[in-house]
């Protein structure tokens, strides 16, 4: 893929810290920016399909280092993220963008189960599906399901929205130093002890050539750009 060769079928991993605006649950205003960000891409004709994190509810790790049972505070974060993407999912239909949300735990009242070749004909049609509830398994991550889902219904990237521009030599938050890579591969992620996914999602990825766009989620109009292949952020290939 050349620049300025758009993709067809994109995973967009959202942040769940980002839906909460700071607190817990969820800000319907940033909700519904993003959703309008979303609905125009849809609008061009691409296929897409989402992963939302569930930071701005709960972490499994964080709950368990309080005392808790760390599989099922795993599953309680889970159940967070099926809350964004039903939030997610009320705006994007608000915006007239036919969605299906697809959770990884099964409860048919709110979600359709995970069915993968079901979700890939969703998108056929022109349907933006959700996925919810990440892997379904304790010790996992949202970005694994990411990649996971990624690969199996034959997307052609993992574009990572963040709230940073890319992926830097160093936290820009702390080091004015600090160089914003615009591409490497998976391996110098690795050798240089980069942050990009956690470990099982990089892997993932590194492992099936998936390659990765980390970009800045509130620089509007940035979806767009990722999706059309334009040099934003940092490309992560081999
Ligand atoms: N989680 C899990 N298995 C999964 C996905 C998520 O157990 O497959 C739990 C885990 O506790 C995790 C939390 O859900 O910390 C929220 O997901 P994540 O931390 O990936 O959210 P983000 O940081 O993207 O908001």
């Amino acid at each position: 893929r050349g620049e300025g060769t758009g993709y067809r079928r994109v995973l967009l991993k959202l942040g769940g810290e980002m839906f909460g605006g700071g607190s817990l649950g969820v800000d319907p205003d940033v909700v519904h920016s993003v959703a309008v960000q979303i609905a125009a891409v849809v609008r061009t004709g691409v296929q897409m399909a989402i992963v939302i994190g569930g930071g701005n509810y709960f972490r499994g790790a964080e709950l368990s280092q309080r005392g808790m049972d760390r599989d099922r505070a795993d599953y309680m974060a889970m159940l967070g993220t099926v809350m964004n993407s039903l939030a997610l999912q009320d705006f994007l239909e608000k915006e007239g963008v036919p969605t299906r949300v697809q959770s990884a735990i099964t409860m048919g009242q709110v979600a359709e189960p995970y069915i993968p070749r079901r979700a890939e004909r969703h998108l056929e049609k022109g349907r933006v599906v959700i996925f919810g509830a990440g892997t379904g398994m304790p010790y996992f991550s949202t970005d694994t399901a990411a990649a996971q889902r990624a690969l199996e219904i034959g997307c052609e990237t993992v574009l990572m929205a963040k709230a940073v521009d890319g992926v830097y030599t160093a936290d820009p938050k702390t080091d004015p130093n600090a160089k914003m890579f615009h591409e490497i591969t998976h391996r110098e992620v690795l050798e240089q002890g980069l942050k990009v996914a956690d470990a099982t999602a990089f892997s993932l990825c590194m492992d099936n050539n998936m390659p990765i766009i980390v970009f800045n989620l509130l620089t509007e109009g940035n979806i767009a750009r990722a999706v059309n292949g334009e040099r934003i952020g940092t490309v992560v290939s081999t």
